[in-house]
């Protein structure tokens, strides 16, 4: 087993539960073994919840709600523990970004850039609730009539492996921001940082039971949760089938939901363009975090008359992309999550030769000295493909775009929107007037004009159509796991008395 090298002299072979408090094996023993993606190499074992540790969990959660101080303590002092965790993540970042990179081969760039995130969340949401609260409102003569804002209850939080720790902070950090108690369930692939999460929650000074973590399976731990009668709300990130199916049970018993779920977004690239700007930003689009993004603009339309040039660019910075050791910074790309991914992306590469398309790079598995046991792609571009095509619809979630041609803005709007998602989009050009007439038309959570990035704390994050519904990593977000109380008080000197009794 390869040692985990981690900041001030932790090293860990096994990581618990983490249930009150407390870190505890699971109920029955089960573990699984954590691998890095980028060898095949065993680096940990974690033990996974079953249904009775998920019981225990969520009766955990549901008591702390009831009965620990943390939803009734101002919100100024939520604040203050929401700061202390970020100056704790701070404090442990080395640690935090190489474990990620280990537990998810992902270059140390990428890591570095989302772990920064994921700090950042918690200090927008202790200075975000304290801005958040009821409102007066306007009723009739001897009435008055205010709201409160009071936190959902016990939320079920669940999280995917493309982005371990920053998907959790995009979910903790608001539900204890507005005084919720909260059941993280990290993907089984990538628990670690999730983990360490909740010991950094509880140093701060989250009290007992207000955060717990449950690495376990989707069909297990998840499902258990979305339909558990003390789980007010779900937030869940993840597939879009999932998300459908995770929506369906959750109606049983009319739980609140946010879903973030997956993408096939557009890049616009005119003819105005700043070229050596748009071909760039669009590699960065695509190959980020090796593709596997839900908001990877994995579609990339360019106008006719400069398609050749925006072709040929964007293969030569694709040629100049470095993959190998995550852990340098000289490397641009790390590897694929698991076997499975790599042979799921592969197979899309097949179908699309098998429906015509052209393969204009790469579209092989990659050998790496020293990193064989790994699941490396080459960044992959496919031309000549037609809307119809299984490549242009589906959601790869892998380092592989589709580069096709517009003639118009109209049909650039009309191409952009073909589509049942509708995460997030990128629009290229010079022309202000333009890039605000296209925005306004495209059906899409997140436009970006001339760059290709999508996530800010404080700006909403989520999509349109298939790819869910809900905001994360805004202050409206904090409603998401709020209720509202609506209060009136009559201050009349006259008896109410509308029977005339
Ligand atoms: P997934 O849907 O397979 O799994 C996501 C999580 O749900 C995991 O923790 C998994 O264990 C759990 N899960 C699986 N089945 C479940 C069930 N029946 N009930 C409850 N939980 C269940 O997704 P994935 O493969 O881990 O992640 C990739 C997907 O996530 C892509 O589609 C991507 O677009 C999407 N994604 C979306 C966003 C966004 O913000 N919109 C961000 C990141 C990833």
């Amino acid at each position: 087993m390869t040692e985990v090298k981690v900041q001030n002299g932790i090293r860990r072979e096994f990581y618990e539960l983490f249930i009150n408090g407390e870190k505890v094996e699971s109920s029955d023993g089960g573990t699984n073994d954590i691998i890095n993606p980028a060898t095949g190499e065993v680096i940990a074992k974690v033990a996974m919840a079953t249904g009775e540790d998920a019981e225990r969990a969520v009766m955990a959660a549901r008591d702390a709600f009831e009965n620990s101080k943390w939803k009734i303590y101002p919100a100024s002092k939520r604040a203050k523990i929401l700061n202390r965790i970020a100056s704790i993540m701070r404090e442990r970042f080395k640690e935090l970004v190489e474990l990620e990179v280990l537990n998810s081969g992902k270059s140390i760039n990428a890591a570095t850039g989302q772990i920064n995130q994921a700090v950042e969340d918690f200090e927008y949401y202790a200075g975000a609730v304290c801005n958040h609260g009821g409102q007066t409102n306007d009723v009739p003569g001897q009435f008055h009539n205010y709201t409160e804002k009071e936190p959902v209850g016990v939320c079920a939080q669940i999280v995917p492996w493309n982005y371990p720790l920053m998907m959790a902070a995009w979910k903790v950090a608001p539900a204890l921001a507005a005084g919720c108690t909260v059941v993280l369930k990290p993907a089984s692939l990538t628990p670690l940082t999730a983990l360490i999460l909740g010991e950094i929650c509880q140093e701060a000074g989250v009290p007992d039971g207000v955060i717990n973590i449950l690495p376990g399976s989707g069909s297990r731990v998840g499902d258990y949760l979305v339909e558990h009668p003390e789980v007010d709300k779900v937030a869940f990130t993840g597939s879009t089938d999932t998300g459908k199916d995770i929506m369906s049970k959750a109606s049983r018993t009319l739980k609140r939901l946010t879903l973030e779920l997956g993408g096939k977004s557009p890049a616009l690239i005119f003819g105005d363009a700043e070229l050596e700007n748009a071909v760039a930003s669009s590699v960065y689009g695509i190959y980020n975090n090796t593709g596997q993004s839900c908001d990877a603009r994995s579609r990339i339309y360019v106008e006719d008359r400069i398609y050749d040039k925006f072709v040929e660019q964007f293969v030569e910075k694709t040629k100049q992309m470095k993959m190998g050791d995550p852990m340098s910074k000289e490397t641009h790309m790390g590897s694929l999550i698991d076997k499975s991914q790599l042979e799921s992306v592969e197979a899309y590469i097949e179908t699309a030769r098998q429906e015509g398309a052209t393969i204009a790079y790469g579209g092989n598995r990659l050998s790496i000295e020293g990193y064989e046991g790994g699941f490396w792609l080459e960044p992959t571009i496919i031309t000549d493909v037609t809307e119809d095509m299984t490549v242009v619809r589906d959601e790869i979630f892998g380092p592989v775009v589709v580069i096709s041609r517009f003639s118009d803005e109209k049909e650039a709007v009309s191409l952009a929107n073909n589509t049942i998602y509708g995460l997030a989009s990128s629009i290229y050009t010079e022309d202000t007037r333009k890039a605000k007439r296209v925005a306004d038309k495209i059906r899409a959570g997140i436009v970006m004009i001339n760059c290709p990035f999508s996530a800010f704390p404080g700006t909403p994050f989520g999509g349109y159509k298939q790819s869910g519904f809900g905001r994360e990593l805004s202050a409206e977000t904090l409603d998401l796991y709020s209720e509202t109380k609506s209060i009136m008080s009559y201050f009349g000197r006259k008896p109410i008395n509308p029977f005339m009794l």
